[in-house]
């Protein structure tokens, strides 16, 4: 990418103002880079131009330097200039599987090329990396807590190299670009280790690559940092110690339910029982834990596997979703004889999951006899601890919080300003707002009774659930999270949460 392009670029996105790319085409006559006199000037952030152009903050010798014609040639031939190669160690990018071909002189820019992307990835906290076929090239885009940001187009000519190498990778059939595959390797990024999940689908400009960024490290197992507090993480933690019985954890996609199940299977492992999980696919590889597969397109489903993991004597069962009335009625009958069984379902809150399981045609008394509990849940983003600062009462923004979510005169609101740590985005990471229904005596006979929704909420609520909303207040309070945040994931889907019944006052959600 040249200089106008990334000022191009840069400006397209909101970023850099026509007057800053002029100032700054002045002070690189220094021989600074365009790049980083943004920099230096705060004008971008690392970021945000190492999305568009990963080389454009290196040095100029070292930069990966791709002509149409490096490409055309060997491999070995690379963009590199004589005696700038880098090995792997430089770049600390270590491909697990390939340790041998560390001092390999021959390492490919292509090689290089990929290790500098998935770096990009790592360095940006991406989720997932986006490789897509446009007609004029191949374009990345990651996705940072929850957004995608585009990254700088990758000429045409790589793109056939660069799928060719990820294939290689994951052991895929580098022949094959009609049928969608995928794989997965491990690679050690700035001394965290990864497993990277790639899946690759044929569009009409050619393969889309998928990558799936697995921080390893990262897995956080501890139910406090995932967001449960107080009474809610103690009975949480209570039903996870029952040996028998049913927990599920609901919320619409991308609300976290997975990670919440691996942390609920950490409390529970121990090395006298037998823990075996069934999943679509295997995201974390857990010590201890055997993990399966399903494979729907040979039979395996989750109904099929349940059923087989129930004869191998296990004591803890992970499902990773219910989708059907065959699996939910395994999964409870398991729950009925002696398993712990951990599930999710889609569903808004906590007690949509009772008529779920309803409207699967299972039987009200087996509902109320399997299960324990179920978690309701939703992801925010988190302030940045580095840059948060507490908004003024006579900020407009301040008044305007407090009246969309009708919070007390005085309630403390907080956000981040941005800073180095957050790469300016006044956020880092992400923390879930939960919802916690014990199934005790009086909601099991709601549900025998056949009880609506809206009546097992207020049961539950007059027996001291804290609601997502309740939840998503107090963790307002606490400074954790902005009210941007709440209202994203609270108010848009206020029906949701509330299923039928209407927002109760000072439980259900703001009065309007
Ligand atoms: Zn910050």
């Amino acid at each position: 990418m040249t200089e106008q392009e990334l000022a191009r670029a840069l400006m397209m996105q909101g970023i850099l103002s026509a007057q800053q790319v002029q100032e700054a085409a002045k002070q690189r006559s220094g021989g600074k880079r365009f790049a980083q006199v943004l920099v230096d000037n705060g004008w971008a952030s690392r970021s945000d131009i190492m999305a568009l152009d990963p080389t454009a903050l290196q040095a100029e010798s070292t930069s990966l330097n791709f002509t149409k014609k490096d490409t055309d040639t060997a491999p070995a031939q690379t963009g590199l200039g004589q005696g700038e190669q880098r090995d792997l160690d430089d770049t600390g990018v270590r491909i697990h599987g390939e340790e041998d071909r560390h001092d390999d002189p021959n390492l490919g820019p292509i090689i290089l090329y990929v290790n500098e992307l998935l770096k990009i990835a790592v360095q940006m906290r991406a989720s997932d990396m986006h490789l897509e076929p446009r007609e004029d090239g191949l374009l990345p885009r990651y996705r940072v807590d929850g957004q995608l940001r585009a990254g700088g187009l990758i000429p045409k000519e790589l793109m056939p190299p660069i799928l060719s190498r990820l294939k290689v990778l994951c052991h895929l059939d580098i022949t094959e670009q009609r049928l969608p595959q995928d794989g997965r390797f491990r690679a050690d990024i700035g001394g965290l280790t990864f497993d990277f999940r790639v899946s690759t689908l044929p569009t009409i400009y050619g393969e889309k690559i998928v990558i799936r960024l697995l921080d390893r490290s990262s897995l956080v197992t501890d139910l406090r940092q995932l967001g449960f507090q107080g009474d809610t993480r103690d009975t949480f933690q209570d039903m996870l110690q029952r040996s028998q019985g049913m927990i599920l954890v609901t919320g619409p996609t991308g609300s976290g339910k997975t990670t919440t199940l691996y942390a609920a299977l950490a409390a529970t492992r121990d090395d006298t029982k037998n823990v075996i999980t069934v999943e679509d696919p295997v995201e974390y590889e857990l010590t201890g834990v055997n993990q399966t597969n399903v494979h729907p397109e040979i039979g395996l489903t989750f109904a099929a596997q349940l059923r087989s993991i129930l004869r191998q004597d296990p004591d803890v069962i992970l499902v990773g979703e219910i989708r059907d009335g065959e699996t939910a009625d395994i999964a409870i009958r398991a729950a009925l004889t002696g398993h712990l069984v951990l599930s999710t379902l889609h569903t808004n809150s906590a007690v949509a999951a009772v008529t779920r399981l309803q409207d699967m045609d299972i039987a009200p008394f087996l509902i109320a006899s399997s299960l324990s509990g179920v978690v309701a849940q939703r992801l925010v983003r988190m302030i940045c601890r580095s840059c948060r600062v507490r908004m003024g009462e006579d900020d407009p923004e301040y008044e305007a919080w407090v009246s969309r979510l009708n919070l007390e005169p005085g309630f403390p609101l907080y956000h981040g300003e941005g800073c180095e740590e957050c790469n300016d985005r006044g956020t880092r990471g992400r923390l879930a707002i939960i919802e916690l229904l014990p199934v005790e005596r009086e909601i099991r006979r709601a549900i025998m009774n056949k009880a609506s929704s809206m009546d097992l909420r207020d049961i539950a609520i007059a027996n001291g659930m804290r609601t997502l909303w309740q939840d998503g207040l107090s963790k307002l309070r606490q400074g954790l999270t902005t009210p941007d945040e709440i209202a994203r994931v609270l108010l848009g889907t206020e029906e949701g949460i509330d299923e039928e019944s209407p927002a109760t006052a000072g439980a259900g959600g703001p009065a309007h």
